[in-house]
């Protein structure tokens, strides 16, 4: 009779999911440890893994210095959606896998001693998709850097619009641009952080919108999908097509970060990027006028005339006319319609209790 013996060849699928990580670039097995100690980027080739929310905000924040804001916020079923299963039940097994309410977190915290006002999507729920709580999420934050005159970040990791809510997700593209233009037009800058991936409506809307837009090596980021593209143009797509590196070298990205470098990038940047006072407040900057082409141009045009002219020149014609100063966000207001939706889609409780504290901050 033969004698069986034991196999010792080792089986693949026989780590437990939670110890090991296997590469999916170089195929290395990462001890899931060491990976996390690494920032999650393989130390064999440098593949960035997803990191949730939470790793996000440590690698970047001072540490202690996160307090979140808007956390009670939540997706309502406004359309009733059942795909193969109901929306709301997708929502609580979400919750449940990740800890989040939903795929966006944001609050206020320093870097290097800074003050920023920061939201980030975590793609571990539901895919990153964009619902009315992250567009919401984006808004306020934006809303808040607007207030306070700090600068705003925004770390995207989104599959695009969430389609459990239809159009509701939709709206929030023009909601969070709306948001992000009065920042611009008070000149209070905006770093966007685009992580694999950045996709759909997201890239599609506030994404690509920073002052400065960073993206994580070889991140995914585009709107629709490579095969959809190809299929549309039917040509064969670049090599590279839609990754970060791409991207830059085709003038969409300004620079490519790796992870461990991504903290003190921004800190940098910060400190060049200054947000322009509230305007009246006597600020450092307030004496200095603010550059606009057409305040510009006649003071010039005032001093050539001074120059040419033997007549005598008006007292005070050099300085610039305070009316020429644009107005603090009167062409950007946004139509009160605009912000409806998600007033009336979110119920009172949840969206009423957390405006005092955002007060409380604007003014601490
Ligand atoms: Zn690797």
């Amino acid at each position: 009779m033969p004698i069986k013996l034991p196999s010792f060849r080792p089986r693949k699928d026989a780590y437990p999911p939670d110890l090991w990580t296997k590469c999916p670039s170089c195929s290395e097995m990462l001890f899931n440890k060491q990976l996390d100690k690494a920032d999650r980027v393989c130390p064999t080739c440098g593949h960035h893994f997803r990191l949730s929310a939470g790793a996000r905000l440590d690698g970047l924040l001072d540490h202690g210095s996160f307090r979140e804001l808007d956390a009670g916020l939540q997706s309502v079923d406004p359309l009733g959606f059942v795909d193969q299963k109901p929306y709301p039940d997708r929502v609580a097994a979400a919750q449940v896998a990740t800890g989040l309410r939903d795929a966006a977190v944001r609050g206020i915290g320093t870097i290097e001693g800074r003050r920023v006002s920061i939201c980030v999507m975590d793609f571990g729920f539901m895919g990153g998709s964009m619902g009315a709580v992250v567009g919401e999420k984006v808004t306020r934050a934006a809303e808040q850097a607007l207030a306070e005159r700090i600068p705003l970040i925004v770390v995207s990791a989104s599959g695009g619009a969430r389609m459990q809510e239809g159009t509701l997700a939709l709206m929030q593209l023009a909601k969070t641009c709306g948001a992000l233009e009065r920042l611009r037009a008070a000149r209070v800058p905006y770093l966007s952080i685009m992580s694999d991936p950045t996709t759909g409506g997201v890239f599609a809307s506030y994404a690509v919108l920073g002052d400065v837009n960073l993206a994580e090596p070889n991140a995914l980021i585009g709107f629709a999908g490579a095969r959809v593209t190809a299929g549309t143009i039917s040509q064969e797509l670049p090599p590279g097509f839609q990754r970060a590196e791409f991207l830059f070298e085709h003038g969409f990205v300004d620079r490519v970060v790796h992870r461990r470098e991504l903290r003190h990038e921004v800190a940098r940047l910060l400190r060049y990027l200054v947000p322009a006072p509230v305007p009246g407040n006597g600020g450092p900057t307030e004496s200095r006028p603010a550059f606009d082409p057409i305040g510009f141009l006649s003071s010039l045009a005032d001093r050539v005339v001074q120059d040419l002219g033997p007549s005598e020149p008006e007292p005070g014609r050099t300085h610039e006319p305070a009316s020429s100063r644009r107005p603090e966000s009167a062409s950007v207001r946004e139509p009160a319609s605009a912000r409806e939706p998600a007033s009336a889609r979110e119920p009172a409780s949840a969206r009423e209790p957390v405006r005092p504290a955002a007060r409380q901050a604007s003014d601490g």
